[in-house]
């Protein structure tokens, strides 16, 4: 079972994809935590990365593919893909490069929330600059307001997380996303998951998809007398 994941900010992608790892044992590859990681080496090239992210630049669709199929070049079982592929030049690419070693795509899943919702959870988010503790003003609030429970300090807003800046990359993502959906689609792989209320709720209608997915492919496997 191959998976691509996506969704808007604060969507719950990761904490799902985290669960997905889990119960189906699946390799997690994340756009996200590679070019993180890279920039974290500290080479030349994470120097390059780090200076197109803090311009406010998109990464080039040539370095972000060489990232991730060389990711995919250097793991054996099955994955989950987050945060890619975000445009064609990508889409291409990933579809190379699984034509030209007979794998196939299970599922491109979208963890849909409203723009409301991205705003409300975002933008409710407080971070305390001290311990890094983080808070949300309704769905985990400090025991005083404004004030961090482990050391007191004075809580903060993330620049990011400032409702504006949340609005413009919610409509980002979606007009970004519009020909890769719909590319998804016609291929039969696309399925919207509602991604409103909690996380619990969110992964019940998730697990019972993936857990249908997985008996089609080991029924197949016996019946094809496949390991
Ligand atoms: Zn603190």
């Amino acid at each position: 079972m191959n998976i691509l994941i996506f969704g808007p900010p604060g969507s719950g992608k990761s904490t799902h994809s985290r669960n997905i790892v889990e119960r189906y044992g699946l390799s997690y590859i994340s756009s996200g935590d590679i070019i993180r990681s890279e920039i974290a080496r500290g080479t030349s090239f994470g120097r390059e990365l780090d200076r197109y992210i803090s311009r406010g630049d998109l990464i080039p669709d040539t370095i972000v593919n060489t990232l991730i199929i060389s990711r995919l070049r250097r793991q054996r079982s099955n994955f989950i893909i987050d945060g890619y592929p975000r445009t064609a030049e990508q889409v291409l690419a990933l579809e190379n490069y699984l034509y030209d070693h007979g794998i196939n795509l299970d599922l491109a899943m979208e963890i849909f929330i409203s723009k409301d919702e991205s705003v409300e959870r975002i933008a409710g988010r407080r971070i305390c600059p001290k311990c890094g503790a983080v808070y949300h003003v309704k769905y985990n609030p400090p025991k005083i307001p404004g004030r961090c429970d482990v050391c007191g300090s004075k809580l903060v807003q993330r620049d990011d997380d400032r409702e504006e800046v949340v609005e413009r990359r919610y409509d980002i993502y979606v007009s970004n996303m519009r020909p890769i959906i719909n590319f998804y689609k016609r291929q039969g792989l696309y399925v919207r998951i509602d991604g409103h209320g909690s996380i619990k709720e969110v992964w019940e209608r998730i697990r019972p998809l993936l857990d249908y997915i997985k008996a089609r492919e080991t029924s197949y496997q016996r019946h094809q007398g496949l390991p």
